[in-house]
């Protein structure tokens, strides 16, 4: 396109920014491999591959009043998330259970992270990124010009946090002018699958920054949510999705859990409508289901853990224990592509209309990231490793 005076009024932090590669939609690869959309296995985004509980179709098929602007106030959805987070809770949890009143609904647990990003950075200002991880975080940071800080996982993608402590200590940040505001974990991590121990998460709350714990697959984990902590931390914020074990990713719903302080400065700020009707039509319903999603999420579990044995007998990769609905796995000695293992994979299986993620990049190199799928789309997977063997 041609340049024109007016682009010098965007903000000069914005025209640097990277460009942003979206996945290619599924009919369009459909088309492209000539292979019907419902063939496809889709194990490159985390999804749910049993959908929603059928009582969400109803709900939203019964619903009347579309033509409302919904509850600003979110207030049913709210309580029912309290509730929900009640019966999700330990039993010897001595903590009390989050009041509706610390919840807030959103548009997907993305918008979340916009405005954490919004509310809390600027130029000047930066967050403590721990890759590899989810690539959202330094996304909102640097679309607010805010700096992106790394302290790298170790090997086995734990969070290295003594280097946390260290960049505080190091003097870098006052030489350097930038102040540090949040710090993003995920626990399970993605791609990684691995869990943030308690000790690690109780030492980093002790850093004088907000504490944000990404939680969009602690259903899969046999570990229970943070979530009651942020009753005792005014630094921690948790965020969940209703993407994942819910299976509502395209109707985008999540909610955040603050510490109580944080409430009257994101009414202010929040769009009154961020969270639609049906959205709001489709988690209650869900909620209402939650023992038989639950179910749901126990098979993917299951699944999981016959898909990483699986993955052990192939000669050419080596499987991450996963927490999460996936599994990432190092690719070495595929067709002797060298480099280029993780790549010629994803695009052999690709070729069969297996959808798999996979990564070149520092901490990920030659590495494939598997969803879990049904039982028969693993059978297809697996068949089709060995094939290419
Ligand atoms: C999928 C995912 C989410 C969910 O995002 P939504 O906007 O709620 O769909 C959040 N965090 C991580 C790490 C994810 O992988």
């Amino acid at each position: 396109m041609q340049a024109n005076k007016f682009q010098s009024l965007l903000k000069p932090h914005l025209a640097g920014l990277e460009e942003y590669t979206p996945i290619q939609p599924f009919e369009v690869l459909s088309q492209r491999l000539g292979i019907p959309a419902s063939e496809i296995i889709k194990l490159d985004a985390n999804e749910n591959p049993y959908g929603p509980h059928p009582a969400v179709a109803e709900a939203l098929a019964e619903y009347a009043y579309y033509h409302i602007y919904p509850d600003p106030q979110q207030t049913e959805l709210r309580q029912a998330l309290a509730q929900h987070l009640v019966s999700e809770q330990r039993q010897d949890e001595s903590t009390g259970s989050v009041p509706f009143e610390q919840i807030l609904p959103s548009h997907g647990t993305d918008e979340i992270l916009d405005y954490l990003c919004r509310l809390f950075l600027g130029p000047g200002d930066a967050i403590i990124n721990t890759p590899p991880t989810f690539g959202m975080y330094s996304f909102d940071a640097k679309l607010v010009g805010a700096e992106v800080l790394e302290v790298w996982r170790t090997d086995d993608y734990h969070i290295d946090v003594e280097g946390v402590f260290d960049l505080f200590n190091s003097g870098a940040l006052k030489r350097e002018s930038v102040s540090p505001k949040l710090l993003f974990l995920t626990s399970p991590n993605n791609p990684s699958g691995n869990w943030l121990p308690d000790e690690d998460l109780l030492s980093l709350l002790q850093l004088p920054l907000i504490v944000v714990l990404d939680e969009a697959y602690v259903e899969f984990s046999v570990e229970t949510s943070r979530s009651p902590w942020v009753l005792e931390h005014d630094n921690l914020v948790i965020i969940r999705t209703f993407s994942k074990s819910a299976g509502i990713a395209g109707l985008r719903l999540g909610y955040g859990i603050f510490p109580a302080w944080m409430m009257p400065i994101l009414w202010k700020f929040k769009q009154p409508y961020n969270v639609n009707v049906a959205a709001t039509v489709a988690g209650l319903a869900s909620l209402r289901f939650a023992d038989e999603m639950n179910s749901i999420v126990e098979k993917i579990r299951a699944e999981r853990e016959r898909l990483f044995n699986a993955l052990q007998q192939v000669p050419y990769l080596s499987p991450y224990p996963s927490g999460a609905n996936f599994v990432l796995c190092r690719v070495e000695g595929f067709r002797s592509a060298g480099n280029g293992d993780a790549a010629a994979l994803k695009l052999a299986l690709e070729q069969q209309g297996i959808l798999v993620r996979y990564y070149q990049k520092p901490g990920l190199d030659n590495c494939i990231r598997i969803s879990v799928g049904r039982p028969e789309q693993t059978d297809r997977l697996l068949v089709e490793l060995h094939r290419l063997a």
